[in-house]
């Protein structure tokens, strides 16, 4: 650890101690490819395959090879169409809405694709001091959110200690009825003390991508600092894991190598973690490669994923997996992010801005001091308009984070019914807060009719205990769950 003091607080500049002596590399490159190539798409087998999915079973690897070779019009349809019926088995209508908020954008490493590659000298560079994260918050409460991520780049000036304070000081801010209720974070892989220094500090998910899974391009991609190191990388979760946290989101790049390989290689990272910790990941992600300042390379990335073939990785990842989050950003159009809603993605962020200070000062500068650009700009108030215009609920629930019910002790699946008592029960509530206090006069009005809708689909049992604390969050009590 070196001594120097970080100049946004009184935290040490510090990396990791990278040390990949006891990580194990569960990705079978030559066996996946084989897996690939040899999957028949027999229409027979493809049905038998998406019966079990149905049936909510994770799938095997070969089992997703072989809806991966399932490309012709019908079964492809079929696919899509089993994709939506589970999506509504498992986790109804609600779809829950966070924002990102990026912190900084120093970085140690050259990533080809990321505007905040070390090499690029048209990125400006930036880090939220903690009165300008106060004003971040601020403004992205008064926009009504609940839920962030957090975001990093890899820098010693972003230790352990400093992401922990950067976390615990947005918990601490509270303005009007408002607050933020959960913070995960997406940041560089940490070794173990690392972690634990984290997780004290109360985060929710730990998110990181592996970017790609192919070794060749992962060493294409990131030739040099602390992340050309791919297995260190590959076993971030593993390190988490031992720290205690257990609430993690993998994800992959899309555009770097074939989307085939990366599919299958979430499903292998998936299959790994619940082998050694019994619990699958929270959440996956895949992104799609998005054009960034001074990055020429994302122009024309090797492996660019078509729109047709984005919605058939997102339905193919829900069948696969029935009990994982898929989280869907604004990097994607509207258009697109409407139909893979149906696919089985249950999570998006909203309203969101990636420069660094973005949603406090609005200035033109803040977009040279982002990552990359977004396809979708509406407000949150407009994504939540048009969620309920075709029957979905936004949800800001945070409920089973607070009660602790995370990990292997998220029962959100393993406890029949708990979806009906408590994750809808829950959506209604938080939606009904931000219909109070946030709302403009049209969404509220749109909102509205869709609680009514809701709180008819209850049961009996259910129904008066939802409409009696609905009634206390109209009298203005709020953070009500069960
Ligand atoms: N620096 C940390 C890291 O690389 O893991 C965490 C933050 S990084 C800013 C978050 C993610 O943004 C990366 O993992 C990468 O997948 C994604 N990303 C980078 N450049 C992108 C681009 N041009 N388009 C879309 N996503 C991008
Ligand atoms: Fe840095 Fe992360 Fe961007 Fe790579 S993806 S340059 S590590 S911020």
């Amino acid at each position: 650890m070196e001594t120097m003091q970080n100049p946004l607080g009184d935290f040490p500049y510090a990396l990791p101690k990278i040390d990949t002596s006891k990580a194990i590399n569960f990705i079978p490159e030559a066996k996946i490819f084989e897996q690939l190539e040899q999957a028949d798409a027999d229409p027979v087998r493809v049905r038998d395959i998406i019966a079990k999915a149905l049936d909510k079973q994770r799938l095997d690897p070969e089992e997703m090879a072989t809806l991966i070779a399932a490309d012709t019009p019908e079964l492809t349809e079929e696919i899509f169409a089993a994709a939506r019926e589970l999506k509504m088995r498992v986790y109804g209508n609600r779809i829950v809405l966070f924002a990102p908020l990026y912190v900084g954008s120093d970085c140690i490493n050259d990533c080809k694709y990321c505007g905040f590659r070390c090499s690029n000298k048209q990125a400006g560079r930036d880090t939220l001091s903690f009165d300008r994260l106060k004003d971040e918050i601020h403004a992205l409460v008064d926009g009504g959110h609940k839920r962030l991520i957090m975001v990093y780049g890899e820098h010693p000036k972003y230790s352990p200690e400093f992401i922990a304070e950067t976390v615990r000081t947005v918990y601490s801010q509270k303005f009007g009825n408002g607050e933020i209720r959960r913070v995960n974070i997406n940041a560089a892989p940490l070794d173990v003390e690392g972690f634990r220094t984290v997780k004290a500090s109360g985060i929710g998910t730990y998110q990181v991508f592996q970017e790609t899974y192919h070794q060749p391009t992962y060493a294409d991609m990131h030739p040099t600092g602390p992340k050309s190191n791919y297995l260190w990388r590959l076993s971030a979760f593993d390190r988490a894991m031992e720290a205690g946290i257990d609430d993690v989101g993998i994800g992959a790049l899309m555009g770097l190598a074939d989307w085939r390989f990366e599919t299958m290689s979430l499903l292998y990272h998936t299959i790994h973690l619940e082998d050694h910790f019994n619990v699958g990941p929270h959440t996956i992600s895949f992104p799609r490669i998005e054009p960034a300042i001074g990055t020429g390379f994302n122009e024309n990335p090797p492996n660019a994923v078509s729109d047709h073939d984005f919605k058939r990785l997102v339905a193919i990842l829900r069948l696969s997996v029935p009990y994982t989050g898929l989280i869907l950003t604004c990097r994607e159009s509207v258009e697109l992010r409407n139909e893979v809603l149906q696919f089985g993605v249950s999570q998006i962020d909203a309203g969101s801005s990636i420069g660094i200070g973005a949603y406090a000062a609005k200035d033109e500068d803040t977009h040279r001091k982002s990552q990359f650009e977004l396809a979708d700009n509406r407000s949150l108030d407009e994504v939540i308009r048009e969620l309920c215009e075709v029957d979905f609920i936004p949800s800001f629930c945070t409920g089973c984070y607070r009660l602790g019910r995370t990990g292997e002790h998220f029962m959100e699946f393993a406890v029949p019914g708990f979806v009906k008592r408590y994750c809808s029960p829950n959506a209604i509530l938080t939606f009904q807060e931000f219909l109070e206090d946030y709302a403009s006069p049209e969404t509220l009005k749109v909102g509205n009719r869709q609680i009514d809708r809701e709180v008819a689909r209850l049961n009996d049992t259910q129904r008066p205990g939802v409409a009696e604390r609905l009634a206390r969050v109209r009298n203005g009590e709020r953070d009500l769950y069960f």
